[in-house]
């Protein structure tokens, strides 16, 4: 038995594993392999509609909102993005919370100016800045919604009538928002949405078109709209694992079912760290993460031990980030509640041998 609690790619749905498998040598009785089939057959329009309807459907969204699979993983959005809704003379304000959206910061300081309204990097990104304004002159606001490897998370939108732009990538359909608040939001696949290889973008069509730079057609976002995410050979398989973890999704009940079930996975494992002195959750308890939960242990010399226990008990992907140390659990939607009871057993017999 594995226990997979890798921070992405990550665990998938059983049930997209063994049907991605099967559409590897046959898909849907038509002798051809997934693998083979043109992104401009009937067949490949069938699984990119469905995998956009269907997240239409669990994300409750509007008709002003588009959806986007494209290339380039979450990175190429911190460029693509202010490439496309910022002109050099106009200033975006970030919230400046984790490695991630540092490297957006990064990035989008080549397109324009860059107002960073707030910082937790003061205390190494272990809590979620407050008390920030963003100035009215921001052509949008980003920030990071969970930051996967500090293990903190934003648990409620930004008060601003600013537009807002969010990287998602590691909490996107893991509890309910309204996703229509935002102006665009942008998630690569590999967590909770399907397979590595592909980037999920949600935009306002009405942000689009005001920037005076020259785009190149792959980064023009408007471009990819009109053609349907089909402006060159996507990443067909990929997509197609995508439909299949949404579909997974739709039939479990949508995002509030899989919110509830991941506030218990949480639950547990904070509570058992919070009645475990060995244990200590490095970020503030009021942004703590449910999709990335990170800790160290007080003796750092037992963490050693702990990891060996966690790996012969079949527990994988449980090391933390090399910039933070100690341990990250990830809690992604395919991860079953089984998984966190077995971890947090360890956890508890560990701490009783060491007592
Ligand atoms: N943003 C966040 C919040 C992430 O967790 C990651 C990857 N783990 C990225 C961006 C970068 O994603 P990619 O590797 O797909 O470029």
């Amino acid at each position: 038995m594995v226990y997979n609690f890798n921070a992405g790619p990550s665990i998938l749905p059983k049930e997209v594993f063994e049907q991605a498998s099967r559409a590897v040598l046959e898909y849907n009785g038509t002798g051809l392999s997934i693998l083979e089939i043109g992104h401009r057959t009937a067949l490949f329009q069938e699984v990119i509609d469905e995998a956009m309807a269907t997240t239409r459907e669990l994300m409750k969204l509007d008709s002003d909102h588009e959806i986007l699979f494209l290339h380039g993983g979450a990175s190429t959005q911190f460029f693509q993005v202010p490439m496309n809704l910022l002109n050099e003379s106009e200033t975006a304000a970030y919230l400046d919370c984790g490695t991630w959206g540092k490297k957006a910061i990064k990035e989008a300081k080549l397109y324009g100016k860059i107002d960073v309204v707030a910082s937790s990097k003061d205390k190494n990104y272990t809590y979620i800045p407050k008390g920030y304004t963003v100035p009215k002159e921001a052509v949008y606001f980003h920030y990071t919604t969970n930051n996967t490897i500090e293990g903190t998370q934003m648990h409620a939108i930004p008060d601003t009538s600013i537009p807002l732009v969010a990287d998602m990538s590691s909490d996107i359909l893991s509890r309910v928002m309204d996703f229509n608040r935002f102006a665009l939001i942008y998630a690569g696949a590999q967590k909770n949405i399907g397979a590595a290889g592909v980037n999920m973008v949600i935009v306002r069509k009405d942000i689009l078109g005001r920037v005076n730079r020259s785009l190149p057609s792959m980064m023009d976002f408007r471009e990819h709209i009109a053609a349907g995410s089909l402006l060159n050979t996507p990443p067909v398989f990929a997509i197609y694992v995508c439909m299949l973890t949404l579909r997974w999704l739709k039939q479990l009940g949508g995002v509030a079912a899989i919110e509830a079930i991941n506030d218990r996975k949480a639950a547990l494992l904070y509570d058992t760290l919070d009645h475990l002195p060995i244990f200590r959750p490095t970020v503030a308890k009021e942004d703590r993460s449910k999709m990335n939960v990170v800790f160290v242990m007080e003796d750092e010399a037992l963490e050693k031990e702990f990891l060996a226990e966690c790996k012969a008990n079949g527990m994988v992907g449980v090391k933390g980030h090399r910039s933070v140390g100690g341990f990250r659990v990830s809690l992604y939607n395919a991860l079953p509640l089984a998984s966190v009871q077995a971890l947090t057993e360890l956890m508890n017999e560990f701490a009783l041998k060491k007592a």
